[in-house]
């Protein structure tokens, strides 16, 4: 069955991505549109799917799990990134089912995750997830914490299969999408000084930022993975 709403969100969606790198001179593929299925069912996944996105976002491991058995047993090719937080006892599901974790956020973490990949023997791309506003709420490195870390990652842990990609945050809530930029913004800098340093250990080519609301600032900012979840498939099912 095809979903005219789900359609016509993509498609203006699509349409304001291009906008917006194009007023950043930036190139028209520049930008990965991870679609947030979280709490959406598998039909409505399904949709998605037959309307052209093959990316998709879950915050919790279990459900992750069970969406991409269900798509893998039908034979569909998707890409799944955990952008939850990722609890250490349920690192081997997440290096299993998911191409990408947008949450690392300590050593321990990454160690856990290297030791189950290494079992798996499968490489797992990540992102470091950062805290830049600061926000008590909110999981991640703090931004003075991210130089230390990653000195850490080059110098003891060299971590094989685990590819740290990049950097993601997700900053204080604000109505008005410019407030994000000011943080979007620092989040770029601070990947572009990690790279002075660590560009030779590390890729550091992704920045995970921007939801349905302030996408298009994230985007002018640099954002390569948007993180979309209302503005495509409206509210969320409690
Ligand atoms: C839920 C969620 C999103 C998507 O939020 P929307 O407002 O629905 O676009 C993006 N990133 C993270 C980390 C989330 O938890």
């Amino acid at each position: 069955m095809k979903n005219r709403a789900l359609e016509n969100s993509i498609q203006k969606i699509k349409i304001e991505i291009e906008d917006a790198l194009s007023r950043a001179r930036r190139d028209p593929n520049d930008v990965t549109l991870v679609a947030v299925s979280k709490r959406f069912p598998e039909e409505v996944i399904e949709q998605a799917v037959v309307l052209g996105l093959r990316v998709f976002g879950e915050n919790y491991v279990q459900e992750g799990v069970r969406k991409v058995k269900f798509f893998r047993e039908r034979g569909y090719d998707l890409e799944w990134h955990l952008i939850g937080h990722l609890q250490k006892n349920k690192a081997k599901s997440a290096v299993e089912y998911f191409d990408w974790i947008e949450t690392v956020d300590s050593i321990e973490l990454v160690k856990r995750l290297e030791r189950v990949a290494d079992g798996l023997n499968k490489d797992i791309q990540c992102l470091v997830q950062v805290n830049i506003s600061m926000d008590p709420g909110k999981s991640g490195l703090h931004p003075h914490e991210v130089r230390p870390f990653f000195k850490i990652l080059r110098d003891e842990i060299q971590p094989k299969h685990v590819k740290i990609k990049g950097l993601m945050t997700i900053p204080l809530y604000s109505e008005d999408p410019d407030d994000s930029r000011k943080w979007y913004r620092e989040l770029r800098e601070l990947r572009d000084r990690l790279l002075d340093d660590f560009g030779d250990n590390f890729e550091l080519c992704e920045l995970s930022m921007g939801m349905s609301h302030d996408f298009k600032v994230a985007i002018e900012e640099g954002a390569t993975f948007i993180r979309v979840g209302q503005a495509l498939f409206g509210p969320r099912p409690t």
